[in-house]
């Protein structure tokens, strides 16, 4: 049998009513108890690594789960963190570019319901994250919800209250589990003999998404604060102005003080592609910046922290935030 570590770190599935809303409180112990057919799949040891709700999780707690799993790797067979939806797609890609190559399954899951009521969804979502854990052939980091598994460079929450929550964004999902069985939809990732990980990440990163006829105030305000940003434009991509307008000049002076800009798109699929037209080729062709093409809005995130983490080089940024990790960009 499996021997798989679970670490708890709160959310809707941990969540008690405070008379002030809900709020993370029953233990990682208690959470498994409550579906013991888990028994039958695996052998489990829980771990209380927080309990927080995901909405003051950030860089500090996605590298101490890290840690966590590389302070238990060797013992183990596979993770499953328990986790809040809100920020689980930023959770799972961070851990994505933290643990790369992994030949065993880090599988996050989470609920929209607490697991201590009778109709919820966390049970199945529980049970079905340590069936996937547990089943041979399972590596790397993915997000197991509503009976899909998702990789976690592609994750996105698109609903805030319905079961199916999750989505795979711009890329298939990897299976799914229907009726307590895994179906597998594509080959199992690359794995190393054992993954590398990496201990820091750049949080000084900033999102700025351009509404029309806006101004770049903000963005003349803030470039002391931050060390690189993400322009969450129109489309395909392209700056209001082209090559010449205020926007470019902007972008010039954060690239003159070496820091680091990505284009994404604000639209939810399909991605950018700034070469089409001239508000984007202009841009493109006169500065070195980066394009998040088909990457998620989370993934663009926590791979630039992961980026700027390893070095400020230029050039080096470049061919880190292009190199595909668990599929998180496809040009
Ligand atoms: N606010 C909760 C959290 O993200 C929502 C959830 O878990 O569904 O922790």
């Amino acid at each position: 049998m499996k021997h798989i570590l679970m670490l708890a770190t709160g959310g809707t599935i941990a969540s008690r009513e405070t008379g002030q809303g809900l709020a993370p409180a029953i233990t990682s112990r208690e959470i498994l108890g409550y579906v013991p057919a888990i028994g039958e799949l695996c052998r489990v040891e829980t771990m209380q690594l927080m309990n927080l709700d995901s909405s003051n999780l950030g860089p500090s707690h996605w590298l101490r789960m890290a840690r966590a799993i590389e302070a238990h790797y060797d013992r183990y067979d596979g993770f499953v963190v328990t986790h809040g939806t809100d920020t689980m797609a930023y959770t799972a890609a961070a851990l994505s570019y933290l643990i790369q190559f992994s030949p065993k399954p880090i599988v996050l899951t989470g609920s929209q319901k607490s697991i201590c009521l009778e109709n919820t969804d966390a049970r199945m979502n529980l049970y079905n994250a340590f069936l996937y854990a547990a089943a041979e052939g399972s590596r790397g980091v993915s997000l197991v919800f509503d009976g899909k598994v998702i990789l976690g460079t592609r994750a996105r929450k698109e609903r805030t209250k319905s079961f199916n929550a999750f989505s795979s964004v711009d890329y298939p999902e990897i299976g799914v589990i229907r009726d307590g069985r895994l179906i597998r939809y594509l080959p199992a990732l690359d794995a190393k003999e054992s993954p590398d990980f990496y201990h820091t990440l750049e949080d000084r990163v900033l999102l700025l998404t351009l509404i029309p006829g806006m101004g770049t105030e903000a963005l003349a305000a803030l470039e002391d604060s931050y060390q690189a940003v993400i322009l969450q434009s129109f489309g395909v991509g392209g700056l209001p102005g082209g090559g010449s307008g205020p926007f470019a000049q902007a972008v010039e002076r954060w690239l003159q003080a070496g820091k680091t800009i990505v284009m994404l798109t604000q639209v939810p699929y399909e991605g950018s592609d700034m070469a089409v037209y001239q508000v984007g080729y202009q841009v493109k062709e006169k500065y070195r910046l980066l394009e998040g093409y088909n990457m998620t809005l989370e993934a663009a995130v926590t791979k630039l922290m992961w980026v700027l983490g390893r070095t400020r080089d230029p050039e080096q940024v470049e061919a880190l935030f292009y190199r595909p990790v668990q599929w998180d960009i496809i040009r």
